[in-house]
């Protein structure tokens, strides 16, 4: 509405057996672009026309653009997340030196590609499933850690910046993801959730000093992102956050 844009955003809750489907209707109905969530992210980058080479190595889209019959598909949250920690920290990604816990999810394959693509002085990489985080280590030349206290512990000693992708602190009665007391005044900690604002991550971290950051910043610029995709223009960002806020 802000730029007079005469179309609409509109939020569609899409079964994954429906998903085929779903994207021809919203061709058929000349839609511009779609945001694409939770499931469907993988499912949906299989179903496009051409990818660009971002969100072929991440094999997921969270951006969808129709472009003359064609479905072309991108991945804005790595670089939403990289504007995210510039905008948070006043720093750029690629001089940090990275531990990101829950590297196997679908936002934290991006946010590894992303650290990666920066060049990151350091990407140590986490996840439950240890497999997965050793393959995208293994992939990035990255290195791979166990998921256990003690390799978190030895691993936050050599990191400036922690993320978590994981959904852990979500709910209130989450177990804690890192022991509080190996959260020190000089580390960055962002966490990608934005509900609630402040996790019990963030809420240690803030305890111990340090600087912390929500998913808030990376779900406003991997939307301002995709608005640059659909309308090659510049995103109204000052709008789009206080729409957030
Ligand atoms: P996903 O693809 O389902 O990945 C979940 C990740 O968390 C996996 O690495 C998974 O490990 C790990 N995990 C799940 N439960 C765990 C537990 N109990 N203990 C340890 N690890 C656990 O989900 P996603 O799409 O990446 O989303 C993850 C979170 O990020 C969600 O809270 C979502 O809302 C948020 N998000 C935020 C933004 C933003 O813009 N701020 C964007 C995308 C997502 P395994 O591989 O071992 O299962």
């Amino acid at each position: 509405a802000h730029c007079e844009i005469p179309l609409h955003y509109a939020g569609f809750e899409i079964a994954p057996n429906d998903l085929k489907a779903a994207l021809l209707l919203t061709a058929e109905r000349e839609f511009v672009g779609l945001n694409i969530t939770i499931p469907h992210k993988r499912a949906a980058a299989m179903l496009c026309d051409e990818l660009d080479g971002f969100a072929a190595a991440i094999g997921a889209v969270n951006c969808l653009r129709f472009d003359h019959g064609k479905l072309i598909g991108r991945n804005t949250d790595g670089p939403g997340f990289a504007r995210a920690i510039a905008e948070e920290f006043g720093v750029e990604l690629g001089g940090l030196r990275v531990l990101l816990l829950g590297a196997g999810g679908g936002a934290g394959r991006a946010i590894a590609h992303e650290c990666a693509r920066a060049r990151c002085a350091k990407l140590v990489l986490a996840n439950r499933d240890e497999t997965k985080a050793r393959d995208l280590a293994q992939q990035l030349a990255a290195e791979a850690i166990r998921w256990s206290d003690d390799a978190f512990a030895s691993a936050l000693a050599e990191v400036d910046l922690v993320v978590n992708a994981t959904p852990l602190g979500m709910k209130d009665t989450d177990e804690p993801l890192i022991d509080a007391t190996l959260l020190r005044r000089d580390l960055l900690v962002y966490d990608i959730i934005y509900e609630p604002v402040r996790t019990r991550l963030l809420d240690d971290a803030a305890n111990a000093g340090a600087r912390i950051g929500n998913g808030l910043s990376m779900l406003l610029h991997q939307g301002a992102l995709s608005f640059e995709q659909w309308f090659d223009r510049a995103a109204p960002i000052d709008v789009m956050r206080a729409a957030l806020a």
